[in-house]
């Protein structure tokens, strides 16, 4: 058993504050080189305490330690704060449907669909973000604002490298360090965030894929750890949202609800029916064909899919571009409603889509014109009616199964719109 000193309660501390910015130690002696460099450069001041903390503990039966030398009473609390914060986030989305429900306002009511993608992650477990995707929604208008942007990192960390070109070249194959796209991932990503969010005091819960919902969590508490405190990031588990949406269209339409629950919601999701849908992507993206793996694509297939389930029940058309992709012949819109806000960054992305041709783009695209300038459509890639996509075959069995049938939808054909950075 370590000896309860001073520094022993400070690589506690120490230990701590690392894994909540996502760093893992499989035993307590792997903490001791860091927190040692920190304790000898401390002054008495600063170790005061954790001097009083072995003063206080003295004689008190602190109780039994796990093989990792971590309290059992603590592993135990931390198990029921984690529960506990589930419970909290699961009230907190249902809180927010019932009450817009109960206002007659679920269509308007605003939510935050985000993906941030990731390089690879260090031996500590650190993850490297990629590249970020923030889809402004409702029921009613469907995408109302997009934000995207490339996170730059300036070199793979060391023992980093196989990590990160493994899962990139498998994923959104993005440049790698040095020659990443974008801008680090500090104050200024952070300040455009929280500019999209509109987050002053408080920040809106933030829906991602349940998936990598773990990650995407560290990795915004080290982009907002300075700016915010621990309780005011909520990052939610999408499929509840999208589970409960359903569940409050239903009541609506039908007057209860058919809809099983979270799992089936998560499982429509990760069949992802809109995967190959062009035009949604970022310029890196739709210039590689790499749609599924884009962030900005990625956020925004979700919310189309939530549309596409949802809307039909509240009798809302769905509009293409805002609500499910664009058609290929369809004259296409703005999808970006509001003005950016002042103080926004220049690399906050304003998404728009507007009306062309495929013959023109085609043609432009050959010649070698400046892609910067060009709002565009190509031709999608369409899903063969004889070969049904997995993702709608999916779908449609869970609409069937609750009555409803969003067939028409189905097999968007969709155009290239243009992503200015
Ligand atoms: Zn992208």
């Amino acid at each position: 058993m370590p000896k309860r000193n001073a520094f022993f309660y400070f690589m506690l501390d120490y230990r701590n504050k690392e894994e909540k910015m996502g760093r893992k130690f499989q035993r307590l002696a792997e903490v001791v080189p860091f927190a040692g460099t920190v304790w000898e450069k401390m002054d008495a001041e600063q170790r005061k305490p954790y001097i009083q903390q072995t003063k206080t503990s003295k004689g008190q039966n602190v109780g039994p330690l796990n093989s990792l030398g971590i309290l059992i009473k603590d592993v135990e609390e931390k198990l029921r704060a984690q529960k506990n914060k589930v419970q909290t986030i699961t009230n907190a989305i249902a809180d927010q449907v019932k009450s817009a429900e109960a206002r007659h306002e679920l269509e308007k009511e605003v939510f935050y669909v985000l993906s941030l993608t990731y390089f690879g992650c260090t031996f500590e477990g650190i993850y490297l973000p990629a590249e970020l995707g923030v889809v402004k929604y409702n029921l009613e208008c469907g995408v109302t604002d997009r934000m995207h942007m490339h996170i730059h990192l300036d070199e793979i960390p060391l023992g980093a490298a196989l990590s990160v070109q493994t899962h990139t070249k498998a994923t959104h194959q993005l440049p790698l360090p040095p020659n990443a796209l974008g801008k680090a991932f500090g104050e200024e990503v952070a300040q455009c965030l929280l500019n999209f969010l509109g987050a002053t005091d408080e920040i809106p819960l933030l829906f991602t894929n349940d998936q990598t919902l773990p990650i995407v969590e560290v990795m915004l508490r080290q982009l907002l750890s300075d700016r915010i405190t621990d309780e005011m990031l909520y990052v939610c588990p999408l499929s509840e949202l999208f589970c409960k949406l359903k569940q409050a269209a239903e009541r609506q339409f039908l007057g209860e609800s058919y809809f099983p629950s979270a799992l089936t919601a998560q499982y429509i999701l990760q069949m992802d029916c809109y995967d190959y849908v062009m035009g949604i992507s970022c310029d890196f993206h739709e210039k590689e064909f790499n749609f599924m793996h884009c962030a900005l694509s990625q956020a925004t297939r979700w919310t189309y899919i939530i549309s596409k389930f949802c809307c039909p029940n509240m009798g809302i058309e769905c509009i293409p571009g805002k609500h499910i992709p664009l058609p290929t012949n369809n004259m296409l819109s703005d999808i970006h409603t509001d003005e950016p806000k002042p103080g926004t960054s220049s690399i906050q992305l304003s998404v728009k889509q507007k009306k062309c041709d495929n013959a023109c783009t085609e043609a432009k695209l050959a010649t070698g014109t400046n892609l910067e300038n060009i709002a565009c459509c190509l031709e999608t890639l369409s899903i063969s009616k004889d070969e049904p996509h997995a993702g709608d075959l999916a779908s449609n069995a869970v609409c069937n199964l609750a009555g409803n049938d969003s067939r028409e939808e189905e097999k968007p054909k969709t155009c290239e719109k243009k992503a200015k950075e």
